[in-house]
């Protein structure tokens, strides 16, 4: 069935000036000064975080001894993916190296219940047609998800190298052997020709820094090291039957708690859902994956897919296209083509577009609310779960339950918005509008270190590149790189993720592309008996200036968005050109568009040159190369 608009109230029906002003209202409750200070680092009784691992016991073992190929920090999706495209472009001797026990990353670590992803799995598994695999729904499972990582690496034979339950504390270049060497935290000496950084975005849980959080004697756990020995039931089974005599507060009304809070709910004897910014929930409309469907599909569609998600999330849809993905993420998207074609596809300026790209914002903003009024019968409730913000300030999300859930005698809601957040911890529980509410447990469903300091999101104490250069320092005023995955001064390393590069709708579709680059790099290097590869300053800078020539500005919209790790908390940094601006959790994207980074990087690739890129041939030649690559900045 083709995908229909979706009903949304008329723009007459909407005051926007009005609602504009209520969202300021409503952001400004929220502002804390402290912006990104306000997390802490999980210490304590939350030592889990960094110790043990609750899905697989950790087997104490003798410090290794190894020289590799390549280094991926990281088995995630990731990481799986820098390995495979390693592999298949002939290069041996590749390891990951995970804290976790196996591959999956975040689909390892995270099995609260009713763990699913939110995005479409046609597009957010990588490899289908490769693997010969099709999810089982719309949006997959955490389970399914975490058994498709493993069987990736099975297939790929990614287990025989990989080094799990090893936490990588640091990098150290080391220029007399042309070798990173990799400080673990099992004292490890490994020597790794090249590194590539596949930690992902999601890897620390952060905290709230409540006053007296340590101070509570009952039980507390963060949702990524969820702890049935004592909710009961399993990721897999998740009856929480332990919970039928137990009071519990969750922290967070985020994508982790959305999904989480339906089964506190059923299982719980009470449920306190501590809320300070509510989330914007559709329906989820989650069949089973069709076989007539999957019949139709020819060769090449997972790429197609990707391209037109691209289109529905980010880019906008063009004449004639049709929404294939279909679900909240499109919506916006979706629901202006089909009222620019109703009126033939007038031609709009870029301001013209924006102004009804934006009215239709606030369109599908106020169907989601009126959808919360129509669900939760306690309309007190339902009021403090509306959400007065952009729709692309905060994660949109879809639930079946969440609403639901509200409508259960044992369950409360708390709004902690004008207190802008939990106001205390105490022995026996929380404090909310001075109120001291006795839990036996407090679940913090707070979120992971996204877009805080480069070294809390990395968890690397010691990170040098050639000469000691600690790529803190490196980097204090900004990423400067050669295509967001290199920069000068810290050789053969790679950089998997968010920080100087195209914009990809789809999270792993965008690393994907990234591993293909890296490992074509890898490769070439290898194979021309190249000993170190890095960009020279002038290709980095020449990149990075053209980078700022077509950067689209956010930082007008970021700052009407209530905080969140979206805009930094709403704290502002300095910015490259000198400008306050919020640190974007995606970093710095190519304004020209996806579609154009990659045929940057498809277009170098083709020429076989690997301009820019300044290569040591051997040890022999070493003098030259570090003369080369030490000329004033
Ligand atoms: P988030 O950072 O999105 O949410 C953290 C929650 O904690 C927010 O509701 C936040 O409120 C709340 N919070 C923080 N501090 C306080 C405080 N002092 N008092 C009260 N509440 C507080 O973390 P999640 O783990 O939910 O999600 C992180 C990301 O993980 C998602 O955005 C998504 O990208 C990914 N994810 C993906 C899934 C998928 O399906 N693919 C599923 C789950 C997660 P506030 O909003 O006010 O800051």
């Amino acid at each position: 069935m083709t995908c229909q608009p979706t009903n949304v109230p008329p723009a007459r029906e909407i005051d926007i000036p009005a609602m504009r002003e209520k969202y300021r209202h409503e952001r400004d409750k929220r502002l804390r000064r402290e912006g990104q200070k306000q997390y802490v680092q999980p210490v304590d009784d939350f030592k889990s975080v960094y110790e043990g691992d609750p899905h697989m016991p950790v087997q104490p073992r003798e410090a290794l001894t190894r020289e590799v190929d390549v280094a991926v920090l990281g088995a995630g999706i990731s990481g799986i993916l820098a390995a495979v495209e390693l592999k298949k472009a002939g290069v041996t001797g590749v390891c990951n190296i995970d804290h976790a026990g196996d591959f999956g990353g975040v689909w390892y670590w995270n099995r609260y219940p009713g763990i699913q992803c939110d995005n479409d799995a046609y597009c957010y598994l990588p490899l289908l047609e490769e693997m010969g695999y099709m999810p089982s729904k719309k949006f997959a499972d955490g389970a399914e998800i975490y058994a498709y990582c493993q069987s990736i690496g099975r297939r790929f034979e990614l287990y025989d190298n990989a080094i799990f339950h090893t936490l990588v504390e640091g990098l150290r270049w080391d220029e007399s052997i042309l070798r990173w060497r990799i400080i673990t935290d099992c004292g490890d000496d490994i020597r790794a020709r090249y590194v590539i950084m596949a930690n992902g975005l999601l890897n620390i849980p952060k905290l709230p820094g409540i006053p007296g959080i340590h101070t509570f004697k009952g039980k507390m756990f963060h949702t990524a090291r969820w702890e049935y020995d004592y909710s009961g039931g399993s990721s897999s089974n998740p009856v929480l039957d332990k919970l039928a005599d137990k009071r519990v507060g969750i922290i967070g009304t985020g994508a982790t708690a959305l999904q989480a809070i339906p089964y506190l709910g059923r299982y719980a004897k009470q449920l306190y859902v501590l809320q300070r910014t509510p989330s914007t929930v559709d329906q989820r409309i989650n069949p089973p994956t069709d076989p007539e469907w999957v019949k139709t599909l020819k060769p090449g569609w997972q790429a197609e897919r990707h391209a037109n998600f691209q289109r529905g999330a980010i880019e906008g849809f063009l004449p004639g296209d049709i929404d294939h993905v279909c679900d909240f993420w499109t919506e916006v998207n979706r629901n202006l083509a089909a009222e620019l074609a109703a009126q033939g596809w007038p031609e709009l300026s870029m301001e013209e577009f924006m102004a009804r790209r934006e009215e239709m914002d606030y369109r599908v903003m106020e169907r989601m609310r009126q959808r919360v009024a129509s669900m939760v019968k306690d309309q007190q409730t339902a009021e403090a779960l509306k959400p007065y913000y952009r729709f692309s300030c905060k994660r949109p999300l879809s639930n079946d339950d969440y609403y639901d859930t509200f409508n259960l005698p044992n369950v409360t809601l708390i709004d902690v918005s004008a207190t802008k957040g939990v106001e205390a911890m105490t022995e026996k529980g929380f404090i909310a509008h001075g109120i001291e509410h006795e839990v036996d447990c407090m679940v913090f469903a707070s979120g992971f270190e996204v877009s805080s300091d480069l070294d809390r999101r990395w968890g690397f104490e010691v990170f040098e590149g050639r000469d000691g250069v600690s790529i803190y320092d490196h980097w204090a005023d900004g990423y400067k790189t050669l295509h967001g995955m290199m920069t000068h001064g810290f050789p053969n390393l790679f950089f998997i993720g968010y920080y100087q590069g195209g914009l990809n709708a789809s999270t792993t579709e965008q690393y994907h592309r990234q591993t293909i680059h890296c490992a074509y790099i890898i490769s070439e290097a290898l194979g021309r008996g190249v000993a170190a590869v890095e960009p020279s300053r002038e290709a980095q800078d020449a990149y990075v200036s053209h980078f700022r020539d077509v950067a689209i500005d956010l930082t007008d919209f970021q700052r009407e968005c209530t905080p969140s790790y979206y805009n930094n908390e709403s704290e502002t940094i300095t910015g490259s050109d000198g400008r306050q601006k919020f640190r974007n959790f995606l970093g710095e994207t190519y304004g020209l568009g996806w579609t154009a980074f990659e045929k940057l990087l498809q277009d170098w690739r083709d020429k076989g040159a690997l301009d820019g890129l300044v290569l040591c041939p051997s040890p022999a030649t070493r003098a030259p190369f570090r003369q080369q690559n030490r000329r004033p900045s």
